[in-house]
């Protein structure tokens, strides 16, 4: 859906650096930027398998919020949503903090979410989560099949609860913002696999093909690629997920997705953003 982009270059050489963050995602990058801030005069790079905007934090559904909804109606389950919340506000707000600041244009617009039933089981869960939401004063919308129906287009689901909690934005054109956003003290590697840790009287050497890399610390944000360098083997589960993109969908075909311009419909007992979709409209198409 984004212009090309023209990736940064390989390692083509050995390098001695203090950093080595392995994956280019949220997290890699993240890593950086933080060690950066810590550490200014540190040498860190970044080495990335393949390019910026191709992995699961370019091609996820771009749902995002800064509010937990509590697990339970009891006075516990409210404070640790209230923690929760706050720490991933703090988290938001750096984010939107940072979309000023690198000027990304990553198309955030808050959607809020539903989370739907379909099902006489999926409906009795539903409606504890509505309970929890009543008892914790939270702002909420109950919403009839015909009402769902009305904002997505789908007359699947019986029961709805809206909440005016999550953004939805582009998340390729976030992770490239946030890629070009680096200091110019942080060197990215694309197309750069690292096939081989090992650790070494002085820190740790990373083989990849271009070159060797010697590091004094090693950061693993490789997500679910971390087993194949030997580490984590018997703590990391992975879980494929999928979303599919769209072509770009006529008049007629955008109908019949509802009146909301943009929505995202999860699960009743759903309290997570892994899961979602919802149309994207505009010049490129929609997303699913
Ligand atoms: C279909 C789908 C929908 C999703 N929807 C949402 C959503 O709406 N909201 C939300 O918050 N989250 C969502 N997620 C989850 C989110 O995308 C991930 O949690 C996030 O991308 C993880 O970021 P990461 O940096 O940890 O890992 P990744 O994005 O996977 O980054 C890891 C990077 O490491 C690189 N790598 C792997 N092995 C090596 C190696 N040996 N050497 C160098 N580099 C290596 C990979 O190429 C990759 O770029 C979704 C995920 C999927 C798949």
């Amino acid at each position: 859906m984004l212009p090309p982009r023209i990736p940064r270059p390989a390692l083509g050489t050995d390098l001695a650096v203090d950093y080595a963050v392995i994956g280019a995602g949220f997290t890699g990058l993240a890593i950086a930027r933080r060690l950066q801030e810590l550490d200014p005069q540190a040498r860190i790079i970044v080495l990335e398998a393949s390019t910026i905007g191709e992995g699961a934090s370019a091609r996820n559904s771009g749902f995002t919020s800064a509010d937990v909804l509590p697990r339970t109606a009891t006075m516990a389950g409210a404070e640790k949503a209230r923690r929760q919340t706050a720490l991933i506000r703090g988290a938001f707000d750096w984010l939107t903090g940072t979309l000023r600041d690198y000027d990304i244009a990553c198309d955030m617009q808050k959607v809020g979410s539903i989370r739907a039933a379909a099902t006489e089981a999926g409906e009795a869960s539903l409606r504890s989560v509505i309970e929890v939401a009543r008892a914790n004063g939270i702002a909420h919308s109950v919403l009839r099949r015909q009402e769902i129906a009305e904002r997505t287009g789908s007359g699947y689901y019986r029961l709805g609860l809206f909440l005016n909690d999550t953004y939805l934005l582009q998340p390729a054109a976030l992770i490239r913002g946030l890629a070009d956003a680096l200091s110019a003290s942080v060197t990215l590697y694309e197309n750069s696999p690292v096939r081989q840790i090992d650790r070494t009287a002085k820190g740790w050497e990373l083989t990849t093909d271009g070159g060797t890399v010697r590091a004094r610390c090693v950061a693993l944000a490789n997500n679910s690629f971390i087993p194949r360098l030997g580490y984590l083997k018997l703590r990391m589960a992975t879980i494929f997920t999928y979303a599919a993109v769209t072509e770009a969908l006529g008049k007629a075909d955008l109908g019949q997705l509802g009146t909301a311009p943009a929505w995202e419909l999860r699960p009743p007992g759903d309290c997570c953003l892994c899961t979602g979709w919802g149309p994207r409209r505009g010049a490129s198409g929609a997303t699913g």
